[in-house]
């Protein structure tokens, strides 16, 4: 035991896996977060120690994926499993396929998983994998055979009370789909043990949904607290998958004017506001492979800007839902200047270190993804329920529950953030994160 140094808890990582940089990001920010306001407290879990065990993963697998293309070719990827930890409740989070993926990557995903199981009150351990094996342009029948050569590997080390995966980049229900049944297959049992299940095998109504509809949930939340609403406010969106959707869907619900999608090739500005058709419109281009950019060619008042991010454009609030370090230093001045008011994240870490500085100090209230992003994951949690309780739940019941804990994960904020018109989210999700796990860890003893 002993008070933190966080200077020597970052250099020890640091030295012992100096290539990591997405995870240092991930760690610098908590320690920045957490490390002050524990001291100040005398809290119990102001621990060395502990911190230093809960920055290492209980365990981590690397694998071959071997696995042959439409060609006859043989093909060979490398599939992870960092199983971060497991003292709330088995290993939970998604697997993501994408050509980015790697150790450092995961580790600080799995990082954050674990701050955001907590902050559900859900018992969720946590942890994160996939493979770098990209889908695009891959065939259906390709990416089925991919996802059985991952499994017959990956089945060794899940099931409902061990390791409970579940879909994030590139990993949507199709695959899900295809990976849930290789392992109830080969492990012989129809469990609980994957989340984002099709709910005509044991799915939960609104997982789809649930990221991009609990971020709008939990932004609700953010405006209620400075006395505001969602109601009339013009909304900036990135990203054009899942997450992004869904907030947008939800947004237009409540009345937002949403102006903005984006890919990785540009961004779709739309001037007046998305309409429902509009989102049909990229729902159905994105299922058929196409670019956001498709968007402008049916319809006039679609703007495209090839090779450009949203953050240029005037907007109230600002919603990254595309994936980490996306929204730099210089993106966040620039929605500082044009009168950005909030910013929550709908992927994971979109927003550099450099980028959050700016935004807090510009005055933006910035509600990071552990906390926004957290309703996937927390339906996944409720699908995990109804499993093992042979049940399933309306829709209305989901978003009732989902409702119910992005409230509960914003009090929690404001517990350890301040309870004034414009709490720090930011340390108040990663105490309140801390806290629940250290407190887990600590009743274990040293394991
Ligand atoms: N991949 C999602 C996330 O980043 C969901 C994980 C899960 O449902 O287990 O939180």
């Amino acid at each position: 035991m002993g008070a933190m140094d966080t200077q020597a808890i970052l250099e020890r990582i640091k030295q012992r896996d100096p290539h990591h940089e997405h995870f240092h990001q991930a760690a610098h920010s908590l320690l920045d977060s957490a490390a002050g306001p524990l001291a100040e407290q005398g809290s119990a879990f102001d621990d060395d120690a502990l911190m230093t065990r809960l920055l290492e993963p209980e365990r981590i697998m690397i694998f071959r994926v071997p696995w042959v293309d439409d060609q006859g070719h043989s093909r060979v990827n490398r599939g992870f499993r960092v199983q971060m930890n497991g003292a709330l409740g088995p290993y939970k989070g998604g697997l993501r396929f994408h050509p980015s993926v790697n150790l450092d990557v995961l580790s600080f995903l799995a990082l954050e998983q674990t701050f955001k199981n907590a902050l559900t009150g859900l018992p969720l351990g946590a942890g994160k994998g996939g493979a770098d094996f990209d889908p695009k342009g891959r065939s259906d029948a390709e990416i089925m055979r991919f996802c059985q050569a991952f499994m017959t590997e990956f089945h060794h080390h899940m099931g409902e009370d061990t390791d409970v995966p579940a879909g994030d980049m590139g990993v949507g229900p199709r695959e899900v789909g295809y990976l849930f049944g290789m392992y109830r297959k080969l492990s012989r049992t129809h469990t609980g043990a994957f989340t984002g299940k099709q709910p005509a095998f044991g799915g939960s109504l609104l997982r789809v949904e649930a990221t991009g509809y609990g971020l709008i949930y939990f932004l609700g939340n953010m405006l209620a607290q400075g006395g505001d609403r969602l109601d009339g406010k013009t909304v900036a969106i990135s990203g054009a998958g899942n997450v992004a959707r869904h907030a947008l869907e939800k947004a237009l619900e409540q009345g937002a004017r949403v102006i903005s999608l984006s890919d990785s090739q540009g961004t779709v500005e739309v001037p007046e506001g998305f309409t429902e058709a509009m989102l049909e419109a990229v729902a159905e281009i994105k299922a058929g492979g196409g670019r956001v950019a498709d968007l402008a060619e049916r319809f006039d008042d679609v703007r495209y800007h090839e090779g450009e991010r949203p953050w240029g454009l005037r907007c109230d609030i600002a919603l990254p839902c595309a994936t980490q370090n996306e929204l730099d230093e210089d993106d966040a001045g620039r929605l500082v200047d044009n009168g950005c008011a909030w910013v929550a994240e709908g992927a994971n870490m979109p927003c550099t270190a450099g980028a959050v500085k700016r935004l807090r100090e510009g005055g933006v209230v910035f509600g990071p993804g552990k906390a926004a992003n957290a309703g996937g994951v927390a339906v996944s949690g409720l699908e995990m329920g109804q499993n093992s309780r042979r049940e399933f739940w309306s829709e209305d019941e989901v978003d009732e529950r989902l409702r119910a804990i992005m409230a509960r994960i914003h009090r929690r904020c404001v517990a350890h953030g301040g309870d004034g018109e414009r709490p720090d989210y930011l340390v108040g999700a990663d105490l309140a994160g801390y806290l629940r796990v250290a407190d887990a860890m600590a009743g274990q003893g040293i394991l």
